[in-house]
């Protein structure tokens, strides 16, 4: 079944001509929806119906935005098999990660639903008799939110579950090819009577995002994507002086030690750098391994990789699904081939992958002997591609570690506290795991990175409330 999608502005679903295809990464003969392509007249609705809604959302009891966000919550979880099986039939990850992502939106808006409640200020002693100090948390105003089709859900739901939590009304862009999983979380924010104005979803292009980061009625930016565009964003929001918030791309390197278990290490750099297809921001995308392990621990993973099951997502038999676009799955072939012609070895993968449905599937792909200063090891690839380098010992692992533009995420594996404890304190990312894949995180604590992957307050879990609420600091004297 093909669906056709609407905008959402101002509590109406808004018919539009519908010429964006969605397609089925597995199965590219099955078109999942149709999308309309918003222009400036969907931008200029949806920041006037944000805006207008904001004073009666500010003000309304923390009550209210609970209700919203813990029925929001009760439905996604309700719903999770079905918007699940959406989510992996148009991005194209597992039914297991599509319905697991599906879950996870769901438990974000129950979290935020509580933290709504708990939005508070501070009583302060002053330095001045007699007077008293207090800071109040208050709602900023309309956030533009901007997201990536790699997470069609969760992304969409850990920006607009503290938004809304704390207050503020928002206007978001999803990405160009997941449209029909962020709208079925539109539905449903509509459904559980979020008054209009409130929620607005408009879809387009990139340029659509652009005019939400000029807007001047749009008080917060908070984007993930690519660090190209992400620099772009910034720029233009700092412009005009509107609160910004990135969270990017990574090249997350994975450090494998001589006394790491090795089936652990095997484990959790397959997960870390195959699952999902290699399109998560934190994936592990550079394998650094010392000597002393390194041949096994090549050898091992290469036999994981090579028996993983690449095939149609909504097969439960599939481990892992095709790219989410031809774009992307040229992409991890375009780096297979110069990796190769820098010197890389294929161990495994590298190859065209052509299955029973016309789909853009890649192989797993690992390519050893790289140099920490190879294209490879630079840049983000965001496909089922992992790269490894080998090192002397700990101190070499760490530096390479930590080359590089970028500083997500980083794990390491290995049964020495020392080094376990010296790694969470050096690596110079904002997320770090000691013998636990670079991805997969919990929904309830700080994510994000710092250097060119992140950019400004941290989202998710207790933080968000610093980048969706202003401070106001009142003085009395009585
Ligand atoms: P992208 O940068 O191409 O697009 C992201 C969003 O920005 C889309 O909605 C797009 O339409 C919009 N956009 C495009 N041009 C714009 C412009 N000029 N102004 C404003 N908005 C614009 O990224 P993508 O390909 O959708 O996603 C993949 C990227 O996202 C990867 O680099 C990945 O690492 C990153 N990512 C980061 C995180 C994180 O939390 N760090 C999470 C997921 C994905």
């Amino acid at each position: 079944m093909t669906e056709t999608l609407r905008h959402f502005i101002n509590g109406e679903r808004v018919s539009a001509e519908t010429p964006v295809l969605s397609l089925n990464p597995s199965n590219t003969d099955d078109v999942v929806a149709r999308a309309p392509r918003g222009a400036e007249a969907e931008v200029e609705a949806a920041v006037g119906a944000a805006r207008a809604a904001f004073p009666a959302w500010s003000e309304a009891s923390p009550e209210v935005r609970f209700d919203l966000l813990d029925k929001v919550g009760d439905t996604i979880l309700k719903r999770r098999d079905e918007i699940g099986r959406l989510l992996s039939r148009e991005e194209g990850k597992t039914l297991a990660e599509g319905v697991g992502e599906t879950v996870r939106a769901g438990r974000i808006f129950k979290y935020f639903a509580g933290e709504a409640l708990r939005r508070h200020g501070q009583n302060l002693d002053s330095v001045r008799p007699g007077v008293e100090i207090q800071t109040y948390r208050q709602a900023v105003g309309v956030f533009a939110l901007i997201t990536p089709w790699n997470f069609p859900i969760a992304i969409p739901a850990w920006k607009t579950a503290p938004a809304l939590a704390f207050g503020n009304t928002v206007v978001i862009k999803p990405a160009g090819p997941t449209p029909a999983t962020a709208a079925a979380l539109a539905d449903i924010i509509y459904e559980c009577g979020a008054p209009p104005g409130v929620f607005n979803m408009i879809f387009g292009p990139g340029e659509m995002g652009a005019r939400l980061v000029e807007h001047p009625q749009v008080d917060g930016i908070s984007f993930t994507g690519s660090q190209a565009v992400g620099a772009g964003v910034a720029r233009a929001a700092v412009a005009r002086q509107a609160r910004v918030q990135l969270e990017m791309g990574g090249k997350n390197p994975l450090v494998i030690l001589d006394d790491a278990d090795l089936d652990r290490a095997v484990a959790v750099a397959l997960d870390g750098s195959f699952f999902a297809t290699g399109q998560r921001c934190t994936a592990s995308s550079r394998l650094i391994v010392t000597d002393g392990i390194h041949d096994r621990f090549v050898a091992a993973l290469a036999d994981k990789v090579a028996s993983l099951r690449v095939g149609d997502a909504l097969d439960p038999a599939t481990q892992m699904g095709p790219a989410v676009s031809e774009a992307q799955m040229e992409t991890s072939y375009r780096y297979i081939d110069l990796t190769r012609s820098e010197g890389g070895r294929i161990v495994t993968g590298g190859g065209r992958l052509t299955l029973a449905t016309p789909g853009w599937y890649v192989q797993p792909t690992l390519i050893a002997d790289t140099h920490r200063d190879m294209t490879i090891n630079a840049e983000e690839v965001f496909g089922p591609v992992a790269s490894i380098i080998r090192v002397k010992d700990y101190d070499e692992a760490l530096a390479v570690a930590n080359a590089g533009d970028f500083g997500l995420s980083a794990g390491i594996v290995t049964t020495s506290l020392k080094h376990a404890r010296d790694f969470q304190r050096r690596a110079k990312t904002g997320m770090v795991m000691v013998n636990l894949a670079t991805a997969g995180v919990d929904y309830h604590v700080p994510f994000g990175g710092v250097r060119s992957s992140s950019y400004g307050a941290r989202e998710q879990g207790f933080a968000a409330v610093e980048f969706y609420t202003q401070t106001k600091t009142a003085y009395s004297w009585a």
